[in-house]
């Protein structure tokens, strides 16, 4: 067998030890019954998800009690919409936007539907960079701010905490939750799709502080709001169990892994590793500010484009998938999530200094 190594964007790679755990999990569930998924979502084996779940992501992301942890469905996109509904105290009332990439540009184009948005700064259409702080247009009126924390189309990250007079700050999470620390202080809201870095698709994480919970109030049916989910434990309904059950093995495996800061570390080792190679020379080029760059998605072209093709072919013919860039942008990308491990991006640097003695 060709050895299999998985650098795609999203859905991406699973830890090895949870794929095996589904495995044996799948028959039946501890070894008599049904499975997960042939059970009810509110029966004893669940209701050990549900809690472990909770238990886990606090301990990891050391979250103080006054934020509560939701597990909604719609993926990320379906925030774009639920932040401002939950959120905008009244008809009138507005938000703030910093649009730093694709993203970030989408969750603001949604808001439309809701308010008139502020933008109080892009990046467009460059995007290789976070727009820099002093360029902020600020305004006081708005009832939170929104940001993207990583743009997995452009590559470009927040390393730093953000707050601006104590606006609650939301924050798109969803490539690069749990990647390391969070660096927000008292952030208000963080929403993650889990198909990048938490588990399967199909459920959406949402970590809400209790102030902004108060706001969704009884204006909003049942479905759409965050105070519902926070009441009925996001049982309101039937959850998508079988990707909660798989995102609780992934907070299991961090946990063993030596819990967020040895993820982290072995991120920030992933990731210098292929930065270096990128920028060795000219062969190949990330386009992106060095202080603005991703832990999670790496972009990169080669000087002569019309090597790429050649280099994707090359690439999944030695077992290396999901290299190509976004279609919006073109190009290459790996996508370094918690589940890729040292092994495969050494594998992939080693692949390409051999592309670039054969052509360079
Ligand atoms: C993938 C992605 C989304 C969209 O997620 P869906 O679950 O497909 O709606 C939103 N924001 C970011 C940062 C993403 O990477």
């Amino acid at each position: 067998m060709t050895p299999c190594y998985n650098f795609s964007a999203g859905p991406s790679l699973l830890p090895e030890p949870v794929v095996q755990q589904i495995r044996e999990d799948l028959p039946n569930w501890n070894g008599q019954g049904p499975s997960i998924m042939e059970i009810s979502h509110r029966s004893k084996a669940f209701d050990e998800v549900v809690e472990e779940s909770q238990t886990l992501l606090r301990e990891l992301l050391q979250l103080p009690d006054n934020y509560q942890i939701l597990w909604m469905q719609g993926g990320a996109s379906s925030q774009f919409s639920l932040v401002p509904m939950n959120l905008l105290k009244g008809p009138d009332s507005k938000a703030a936007y910093l649009v730093s990439g694709s993203w970030s540009q989408k969750a603001f184009d949604t808001a439309h539907y809701h308010t008139q948005p502020h933008l109080i700064a892009s990046g467009a259409p460059d995007f290789d960079r976070l727009p820099p702080r002093k360029l902020w247009e600020v305004r006081e009126d708005v009832d939170y701010l929104h940001i993207t924390s990583n743009e997995t189309i452009h590559g470009i990250q927040f390393h730093h905490n953000v707050n601006i007079n104590d606006i609650p700050l939301v924050i798109d999470g969803s490539s690069d939750i749990l990647c390391r620390p969070l660096p927000y202080d008292n952030f208000g809201l963080l929403y993650a799709g889990a198909q990048k870095n938490l588990g399967p698709a199909g459920v959406t994480l949402v970590i809400i502080r209790d102030d902004l919970l108060e706001r969704s109030g009884d204006r909003l049916a049942p479905m759409f709001n965050y105070q519902n989910f926070a009441t009925k434990k996001s049982l309101y309904n039937t959850p998508p169990v079988f990707s909660w059950y798989v995102c609780n093995l992934v907070l299991r495996w961090i946990k063993a892994e030596g819990g967020i800061e040895a993820i982290h570390r072995q991120n920030q080792n992933k990731a210098f590793a292929l930065y270096s190679e990128i920028g060795r020379d000219d062969f190949y080029h990330n386009p992106v500010e060095i202080a603005s760059r991703s832990l999670m998605n790496v972009p990169f072209r080669i000087h002569k484009p019309e090597l790429e093709a050649r280099f994707l072919a090359e690439a999944e013919a030695a077992g290396f998938i999901g290299l190509k860039g976004h279609r919006s942008v073109g190009g290459l990308r790996a996508s370094l999530y918690n589940a890729v491990t040292p092994h495969h991006v050494f594998a992939l640097v080693k692949f390409m200094q051999n592309f670039k003695k054969q052509h360079g």
